[in-house]
């Protein structure tokens, strides 16, 4: 324990009963899990298996089980740690019957969860411009979080569709397919122990201790979730900062953390006030900015570590200006010592990333990017997932109408309808059905589906034996992987390639003795979140600011620190909460980094199509210069040209590439206004003033 201060021990060594650690980002929270959990076990006799760990990230999983071996060797690995939905996903692998549902049942994604919406609403007759699907899917979400049935959601119509009895049919549905989706996991869960008293009591006495970190972002279904497995022993400990909360776009709920000692009666809170994590000028100027919203706790929080260097702000031309400036600099911190992996680009939208990723690719640097289109979403894998779960015998007809006509086997959309019916019609699992399809007697769709048929159940003899369980043989034998060159050379080895990443992973898997049933649960959760693990290689990281809660790096850059991407232009309409939360997300961000550290604006920005000239954020305007150190003391007075036109002819402009010009002429009205400007370096040039990103010096 001596590798903690006193107010972490005390909390890591405290007793029974409820525990809130409350306290500002770097301070010690997640390290003083870590040591919590090795204190029940090393000094109480607790159990590992008997303890859970709740974190919010897989990687955080991950992280605080590898930081457990350290500290108290291999018993660590007994401790049961995962995200609400891995650990929920568990549970139910055991109890989903209770529930009606097989337990053999899958996981849909975000991809298979639109289509069966917009199925579902086409079925209803309902135009999307009537009901948005993503609308639907949006409201059907909220009720989840808010742990809320078809049967408990309050009532809603919308242009005269009843919205929640879409809720049901969507419900029916996914059980009709034995799905679940990410949010029935967690609420699935709460069921069971709402509603089956046998269940919900071998749940609760599952586990012993549950402690909880970043408890800021849940929301009330996990807090139900928590309430109802603590429910007999109460002994709950969760950390979290008030500030961190940056998912009230996902229903959580930061009063959970103000009023734990309310709900939990008896809490001992517990408070650290050092940071251990970043420099002192870095931390100045995130309570700066933290300390200006209001209805938080008001934290101290006290630098441990050398003030450092000042935090950057430049002011960029436009968003390739800006990567250009990051390049140079993390170039920059690479010369003073720094490894690539110790810096991060964290950026509020996942599009900000397609103009740095063209600059740093140009230059050569090492990097990756967490998120965006994930491994696993990548249709190619998908496909071949589908292949892989039926010949395994845990695909279901989803998978099975995927990949149906893929290659063509003269499978059309009536020919799916038919099949997906005749499948219906069989009362079996579509795993199941083929090997009656194999016998050759089926005729219509089903019956050309015959060949693939007898291929499965050929392979199935002797799956067992092979390391990938049959994938390559069966995308081979199928022609499913000689029907990617259609789609060109380059672009069907990228695809084999990541074919073979994922027979690889399954083959690791297998190893590990997981069933095929199981990892279609991990894949189905990587999916989710983060990418499959590649953390030795020394890359910089570009993510979104979400997910870099917890996550510390020696240098930090944060583009796009400007009004509509940080405060959000979405926020914007949510008034005073909204700001709060964009700012409690920069707070996030800046808190991230122990050493260095910049910030970007641009002056012109092309974002979703369309061109904007942004002020820098209000949330650093007003800084000091000994606070926040600007690279242009002062930003040049620019309007934007109106793009309904009314230029005037003469007008000084800047162009973020052309430079700086004269306007010579304008022709044309509204959207079609064209101008012609002489540029001082570039020359004359005709241009579309709706398109032109210029600015009137
Ligand atoms: P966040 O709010 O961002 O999740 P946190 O409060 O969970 O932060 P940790 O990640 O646990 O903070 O700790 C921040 C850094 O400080 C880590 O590198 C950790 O190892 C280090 N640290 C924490 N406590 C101590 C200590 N007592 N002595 C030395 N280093 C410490
Ligand atoms: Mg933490």
């Amino acid at each position: 324990m001596s590798e903690l201060n006193q107010a972490q021990q005390a909390a890591a060594e405290a007793g029974n009963g409820p525990q809130l650690i409350l306290a500002g980002a770097g301070s010690g929270k997640t390290r003083t899990i870590v040591h919590r959990i090795g204190h029940l076990i090393a000094a109480r006799g607790v159990a590992p298996h008997r303890i859970l760990a709740v974190t919010f990230t897989n990687k955080a999983a991950a992280e605080l089980k590898s930081r457990l071996s350290q500290l108290i060797g291999d018993d660590g690995g007994g401790v049961v740690s995962g995200t609400f939905h891995s650990i929920s996903l568990r549970m139910l692998r055991r109890y989903a019957d209770a529930l009606g549902f097989p337990r053999t049942f899958q996981v849909i994604d975000a991809d298979d969860q639109k289509a069966l919406v917009k199925r579902l609403l086409k079925q209803a007759n309902i135009a999307t411009d009537r009901l948005h699907p993503s609308y639907l899917l949006g409201w059907i979400e909220h009720c989840k979080h808010a742990g809320q049935t078809p049967e408990s959601a309050p009532a809603c119509h919308w242009n005269g569709t009843d919205v929640r009895a879409l809720y049901a049919t969507y419900q029916q549905q996914l059980r009709e397919h034995e799905r679940m989706d990410f949010s029935d996991l967690i609420l699935n869960c709460v069921l069971l122990m709402r509603e089956h008293p046998g269940v919900s009591e071998a749940l609760r006495r599952r586990f012993d201790h549950v402690l909880v970190d970043e408890y800021q972002d849940t929301n009330p279904v996990q807090h139900e979730w928590l309430t109802l497995m603590c429910a007999d022993h109460h002994n709950l400990t969760v950390v979290g900062d008030d500030d961190q909360s940056i998912y009230g776009w996902r229903g959580a709920d930061v009063r959970h953390i103000l009023d734990f000692e309310r709900i939990w009666s008896g809490a001992s809170v517990h408070r650290l006030e050092e940071n251990y994590r970043s420099s002192g000028a870095i931390l100045n100027l995130a309570n700066a900015i933290i300390k200006k919203n209001e209805d938080r706790h008001d934290k101290c929080l006290r630098a441990t570590r050398e003030y450092g260097s000042l935090p950057q702000w430049n002011i960029c031309n436009d968003e390739y200006d800006e990567a250009r400036k990051i390049t140079a600099e993390l170039i920059n911190w690479r010369s003073a010592g720094y490894a690539w992996h110790e810096m991060a680009v964290l950026y509020r939208s996942n599009r900000q990333s397609l103009a740095l990723e063209q600059v740093l690719r140009e230059a050569a640097l090492p990097y990756r990017i967490v998120g965006g289109v994930g491994f696993f979403e990548r249709l190619e894998i998908k496909d071949a997932l589908a292949y892989w779960a039926l010949l395994n015998r845990c695909g279901d007809t989803l998978q099975l109408l995927r990949i149906c006509n893929k290659p063509k086997r003269g499978i059309g959309n009536k020919g799916e309808e038919q099949l997906a019916a005749q499948l219906a019609a069989s009362g079996l699992r579509a795993s199941d059905w083929l090997d009656l399809l194999a016998e050759g007697k089926a005729t219509g769709a089903a019956g050309k589906l015959a060949p693939l048929a007898k291929l499965i159940s050929s392979l199935r003899q002797d799956v067992d034996q092979i390391p990938d369980r049959g994938l390559m043989q069966l995308l081979q034998a199928s022609g499913y992987l000689d029907s990617l060159q259609s789609m060109g050379e380059l672009e069907a080895a990228t695809r084999i390639d990541n074919i073979r990443t994922l027979q690889s992973y399954i083959e690791l898997t297998m190893e590990q003795e997981l069933t095929p049933v199981e990892f279609m649960d991990r894949a189905a959760l990587l999916q989710s979140s983060e990418e499959m693990q590649q953390d030795n290689d020394d890359t910089i990281t570009l993510m979104s600011l979400h997910r870099a809660k917890g996550l510390e790096f020696d240098c930090v850059v944060l583009p796009g620190v400007e009004e509509g991407l940080l405060p959000h232009q979405r926020s914007l309409d949510d008034g005073e909460a909204g700001i709060a939360e964009e700012r409690r997300l920069l707070y996030v961000g800046i808190t991230r980094a122990r050493r260095q550290l910049k910030l970007t604006t641009a002056r012109v920005r092309r974002l979703f199509g369309e061109m904007h000239y942004p002020q820098p954020s209000r949330f650093i305007r007003d800084l000091p210069a000994d606070i926040l150190q600007p690279d242009t003391p002062v930003m040049p007075q620019t309007t934007a040209i109106p793009a309904a036109g009314g230029v005037q002819i003469g007008s000084n402009v800047l162009h973020p590439s052309f430079g700086e010009g004269v306007i010579l002429a304008s022709e044309g009205t509204g959207d079609a206004t064209r101008i012609t400007v002489q540029f001082r370096k570039s020359g004359l040039k005709r241009l579309m003033l709706k398109y032109a990103a210029l600015q009137i010096v």
